[in-house]
């Protein structure tokens, strides 16, 4: 098949998995997915599924990655934090939709991987910061949306806190390896307001930065 070919065929997948916002689906059309992915791998790039990427992590489902997005509600504005940068595929996307992203990883070696490669894509609207994203990024907050893309067992305090009044944060709660619940909460003058979006799974949240012998 060919390449544009495919394209179609995945855009048309994200529509009728629900990702209908046109925003989302041209930020995620300009965003190609294959040199997120690495070797034997990216001739599955197209695919609707998790792909692994190194440090035992995973590339999510694009469709999931749509739906977060999509949940997120993010606009021209808006400053983004993103907890778990892994490939650097979902803050490639958001920075089409967002003014400036902050995107924090625990692993050092994949922190550095997307640097290079959002830069050599020239998403220069992108921070990628090494560090423990469970403690959000102090010295850049407030900001107006927060999206985790690694499962929490609840919504850490630490993040709601660094949440701008009227923000949205969006995250998969739940314990590791099983079902999760994907939430969306939007911070009030009356405090949080919680939303249920679906199931979803994730890898968890881990506290600290990870000392990988490869680092
Ligand atoms: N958003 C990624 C996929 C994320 S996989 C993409 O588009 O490819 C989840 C990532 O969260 C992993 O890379 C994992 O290392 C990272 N992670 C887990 N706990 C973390 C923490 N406390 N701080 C920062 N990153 C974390």
């Amino acid at each position: 098949m060919e390449d544009f070919e495919r394209q179609m065929q995945f855009v048309f997948q994200l529509r009728s998995r629900g990702v209908t916002n046109s925003d989302v689906l041209k930020a995620m059309e300009a965003t190609k997915r294959e040199p997120f992915v690495e070797g034997i791998f990216q001739d599955r790039s197209f695919e609707d599924t998790p792909l692994p990427i190194s440090c035992g992590q995973t590339i999510s489902q694009p469709t999931v990655v749509g739906l977060m997005t999509q949940a997120l509600e993010v606009t021209h504005r808006c400053k983004v934090l993103e907890i778990g940068t892994g490939s650097g595929y979902q803050a490639a996307i958001l920075s089409h939709l967002a003014r400036r992203v902050y995107s924090v990883e625990r692993h050092q070696r994949l922190a550095r991987t997307a640097r290079e490669l959002l830069m050599r894509l020239g998403r220069h609207n992108i921070t990628v910061v090494h560090g423990d994203g469970s403690l959000g990024l102090p010295e850049q907050a407030p900001f107006d949306r927060i999206l985790l893309t690694a499962a929490a067992e609840d919504p850490p305090r630490t993040l709601t806190d660094q949440l701008r009044m009227g923000g949205i944060m969006v995250l998969p709660v739940g314990q590791s390896h099983s079902i999760q619940t994907l939430i969306k909460i939007t911070r009030s003058e009356s405090g949080l307001d919680y939303t249920e979006l679906g199931s979803v799974r994730f890898v968890p949240l881990v506290e600290g930065v990870a000392h990988d012998v490869l680092d």
